[in-house]
C-alpha cells in the first residue's frame, strides 16, 4: 500500500486541521532491567528452564503497520490503528 508522507488531519491539540507528516512505528529498544525481564532471567534457571512456550514460527504472513502522525504546528503525534499489510510504501 503506498501511503503519502503527509496528510491533512485532525489534530487533537490544534483543535482544527492541519498538516502532519506520516512515518511508521517502530518498537523501542526492551529494557534489560525492567522487571518482568529480570523476573524471567531468574525463573529461566533451573529445571523446566523457559517460562512461556517459544514461538518457532509465526502463523501470520504480514505485520500490523501503525502510522504515527506528527502534527507539524505544535508536533504533537497521534496514531493511527495498524492494518495488516504486506508492505507499505511511502509516496515522495
Ligand atoms: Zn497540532
Amino acid at each position: 500500500m503506498k501511503v503519502p508522507k503527509e496528510i491533512n488531519v485532525y489534530c487533537p491539540r490544534c483543535k482544527k486541521h492541519s498538516l502532519h507528516s506520516v512515518s511508521l512505528y517502530k518498537k523501542g529498544k526492551e529494557r534489560a532491567l525492567a522487571i518482568g525481564a529480570r523476573r524471567h532471567e531468574r525463573e529461566k534457571h533451573g529445571y523446566g528452564g523457559q517460562k512461556w512456550p517459544e514461538l518457532k514460527r509465526t502463523a501470520k504472513t504480514t505485520k500490523k503497520q501503525l502510522l504515527k502522525l506528527k502534527c507539524k504546528e505544535c508536533n504533537y503525534t497521534i496514531y493511527r490503528l495498524g492494518i495488516r499489510l504486506r508492505k507499505l510504501q511511502f509516496e515522495a
